[in-house]
């Protein structure tokens, strides 16, 4: 994309962007899903748009999981060291104190992928006596993890100080970055102010994105953790106990330590707020929809062809040609390009209802046997979920059944996630509503011309106009009681699936064509970083 030089960018709030995992590149082994995509995408946008925002990151050693499945068809983790020749060393290293020890934290920055710059804290030093810190992202349990956060979050201050970074505002993804916070107040305190001044003079400059809508996903610690780690940086009991509790809930600790905080999609605000109701004197909440960095992500073809009334779908067929031989390398299953294919890839998680379409036998029989449909998954299930990888064993037990037309790729990535958003003819989502924040990689396949098939759920609701561009199903039904929850949207969903999803493809290619065509024109804009930048720059840092 070419540089957006359109309006000078002086006097804009410089932004220091934390967060714990960056999805740039798929050899850069620093993400785990789509937190991580969101961030790296926000970067690179940042960089294609002339807005001064940094990131502020770990350097991990071991990074995500590489979930493979294993010959009992369950999925393994396994981890390898890697090693990186495009970071740079900056020179500064700062130290930080976990458990009353010093530890070292080398700082890095990278700057080649969409020439996004990120700074990244490493504590991989051979005079470290925790130098397992940034081995792990998102390994192991409670006191790794609040150690992980003391360095993303602490040390990333003082990385920004040894820097000589000039910082605005402070902009904390997700609430793993709240130490940050805490270093912020210490500073004031060390130049003199009261806790309460530093508190309220911290609440200006930092604003805060919440993620999770799922209220066990919201991260919290035993005040006692906090205190031994030293995660509470000079704090006392009472004073972090009057922010957040005990356990020390970190996303209300955010809401708390901000001065504005947004979810990430409207829907998603809605259910932030009811969440987040009973917390005082906490940042309000506004939605700004996710965005994606649509050259990482969108085959450039498809939206000239979707503005000039170009052909479609040979572009389409192409990238659909290019799934299937990236399937046949990967499995050796070839699926077949006269057949509808759907695209679906998560994290393993129950709400997420992975199988879904598996659950009448007989009507999956009648597609899958027959060669009316062929589906490819992907997702790795958190490493410590054995439900996840129950439900991803379960795939893989599908792909056995029908292994013509049923593929699991295992150690879902960004390769993965490229391919399937572009060469699939449907992106299928079908989460319990409204436990999906918002999902971005249904943007990138409706900007691919990939036609989405979804509940109403995270971003779906603002873009879905059914039967244009795209198809909803379950019309935003939601119950406490998930089994009624569930038998509602399946009904709904083998009826817009066998009533419209497979009759427009067979019979109305030329319905079908259009409807890639809207679905294109409606998304390209609004769901590109772009809006995002401006929003987040006009509601959360310059307000
Ligand atoms: C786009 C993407 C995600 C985020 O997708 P969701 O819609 O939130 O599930 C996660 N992982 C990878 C590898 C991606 O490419």
């Amino acid at each position: 994309m070419s540089k957006d030089t359109s309006t000078p960018k002086k006097n804009l709030p410089k932004v220091a962007y934390f967060c714990m995992e960056y999805g740039l590149d798929t050899a850069f082994k620093a993400y785990a899903g789509g937190l991580g995509i969101l961030a790296g995408d926000y970067l690179k946008g940042a960089k294609d748009h002339d807005y001064p925002v940094i990131g502020i990151g770990i350097k991990w050693k071991q990074g995500y999981t590489d979930q493979l499945i294993g010959k009992n068809d369950y999925p393994y983790d396994s981890y390898h060291n890697y090693q990186y020749d495009f970071l740079k060393d900056t020179g500064v290293t700062v130290t930080v104190e976990i458990k009353r020890q010093k530890v070292k934290c080398k700082v890095w920055e990278i700057d080649c992928f969409g020439n996004a710059t990120i700074y990244l804290l490493d504590t991989d030093l051979p005079e470290n006596p925790e130098a397992w810190t940034t081995g792990q992202l998102y390994g192991w349990f409670g006191e790794e993890r609040v150690a992980q956060e003391i360095v993303l979050g602490i040390g990333g201050v003082k990385a920004l100080r040894a820097l000589n970074l000039d910082i605005d505002i402070y902009h904390f993804n997700e609430g793993h970055a709240l130490f940050a916070g805490f270093e912020l107040i210490r500073e004031k305190m060390k130049k003199g102010m009261s806790y309460k001044e530093a508190k309220k003079a911290t609440r200006k400059e930092v604003v805060f994105t919440t993620h999770t809508p799922v209220v066990q996903g919201n991260e919290s610690h035993p005040i006692e953790r906090l205190m031994y780690m030293g995660a509470n940086n000079g704090l006392s009991e009472k004073q972090l106990k009057k922010i957040a509790g005990d356990p020390f809930n970190m996303t209300v600790a955010a809401l708390k330590l901000s001065k504005v905080a947004n979810a990430v999609a409207q829907l998603h605000g809605e259910t932030a707020n009811k969440m987040w109701k009973h917390v005082k004197k906490r940042a309000e909440i506004l939605a700004i929809t996710n965005a994606i960095h649509t050259p990482t992500w969108v085959d450039a073809r498809m939206l000239e062809a979707a503005e000039k009334d170009g052909d479609l779908w040979s572009i389409h067929t192409e990238n659909k040609k290019a799934l299937i031989d990236f399937v046949k390398e990967r499995n050796g299953v070839a699926l077949r390009e006269d057949v509808l294919l759907i695209g679906f890839s998560r994290r393993a998680v129950a709400y997420k209802r992975s199988d879904f379409i598996f659950t009448d036998e007989e009507i999956a029989d009648s597609l899958f046997k027959e060669g009316k449909l062929q589906i490819v998954f992907s997702g790795r299930a958190h490493p410590l979920d054995d439900g996840g990888k129950d439900i991803v064993a379960r795939l893989v037990a599908m792909s056995r059944k029908y292994p013509e037309s049923v593929v699991f790729l295992e150690n879902y990535d960004m390769t993965i996630g490229r391919m399937l958003t572009r060469g699939s003819d449907i992106w299928l989502n079908n989460p319990r509503r409204p436990k999906e924040a918002s999902g971005t990689s249904g943007m990138k396949a409706a900007m691919n011309g990939v036609l989405n098939f979804s509940t109403l759920d995270g971003w779906w609701p603002e873009a879905c106009k059914h039967g244009e561009n795209g198809w909803q199903f379950g019309d935003g039904f939601e119950c406490k009681k998930e089994k009624k929850q569930d038998a509602h949207d399946l009904k709904a969903f083998y009826k817009v699936l066998l009533n419209e999803v497979l009759p427009t493809y067979y019979e109305d290619k030329k319905k079908w064509v259009a409807m890639m065509r809207q679905s294109i024109l409606d998304t390209k804009e609004y769901f590109a970083v772009k809006r995002m930048l401006d929003e987040y720059y006009e509601l959360l840092y310059k307000a």
